[in-house]
């Protein structure tokens, strides 16, 4: 299906220092149109199993399937959108010319997707800014540049690690009303790593919480609340 599947995957990184195992048996089924938030402590795998479900880390052993894909090739078919922490934005391009990189990457002509660079431009509320250079933004403004840019090849599978990390508190909460009408807008399946537990609870449809020593998932809790 269009979900997120980790079947029993297990994750050890070896390296000239002691191994670590960073993943045990991780289990983890989001279904198809769905907001999932994965919590936990420091160090117990959250970052490692979002960067194997986008195929830029191999595991051991285990099963993943992104809409129905191997992890790397749904990252680069353009199946899956990523938002990170650090924005990762490309300082010399643009706004719009940083938004339309995806495209780009997967061979398709930007030029005929004004329309929808701009759309996301607005959605994320920088009209005015297309020109502008990411040095000459905010940390929240560059970091919804990276949230437009990852909607612009209209994902199936979105992820999203701690995308709103740079920002204050109560910019924070207003990017997650933001965030959660763009999700509903785009109908996408969405995973989120995130160290707040509020945020957690108002986006999400489920929380997965992990435990450290080998990173797990010990408990996953619905949320009960209802959708504006
Ligand atoms: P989280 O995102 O929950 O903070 P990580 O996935 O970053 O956790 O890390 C899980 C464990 O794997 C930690 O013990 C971390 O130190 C270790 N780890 C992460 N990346 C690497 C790496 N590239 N090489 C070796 N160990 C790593
Ligand atoms: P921060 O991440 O520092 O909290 P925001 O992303 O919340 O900043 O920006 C708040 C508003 O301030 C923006 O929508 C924008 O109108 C304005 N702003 C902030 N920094 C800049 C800048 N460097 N250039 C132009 N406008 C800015």
């Amino acid at each position: 299906d269009q979900g997120i599947h980790l079947r029993s995957v297990c994750k050890t990184y070896r390296g000239r220092g002691a191994d670590v195992e960073a993943l045990r048996d991780m289990n983890l089924d989001c279904a198809p149109g769905s907001f999932t938030a994965l919590i936990g402590p420091s160090g117990c795998g959250k970052s490692t199993a979002m960067r194997i479900a986008l195929g830029l880390e191999d595991y051991d052993t285990g099963e993943v399937r992104i809409a129905g894909h191997p992890p790397a090739a749904a990252t680069a078919s353009g199946v899956t959108g990523v938002a990170f922490q650090d924005a990762a934005l490309l300082p010399w391009r643009t706004v719009a010319r940083n938004i339309a990189l995806p495209l780009e990457v997967l061979g398709r002509d930007p030029a005929k997707h004004g329309h929808e660079i701009a759309k996301l431009i607005d959605l994320v509320g920088l009209k005015g800014y297309e020109t502008a250079l990411p040095g000459q933004l905010s940390g929240g403004m560059r970091q919804r540049v990276s949230i437009a840019r990852s909607l612009i090849t209209e994902p199936e599978v979105l992820f999203m690690d701690e995308p709103f990390g740079a920002l204050d508190q109560i910019r924070r909460r207003q990017m997650n009303v933001e965030l959660q009408r763009i999700w509903m807008e785009s109908g996408s399946t969405a995973l989120l790593v995130t160290h707040g537990i509020d945020e957690a609870a108002f986006l999400a449809d489920y929380v997965v919480v992990m435990h450290a020593n080998p990173g797990r998932v010990v408990e996953i809790i619905e949320v009960p609340f209802e959708r504006p």
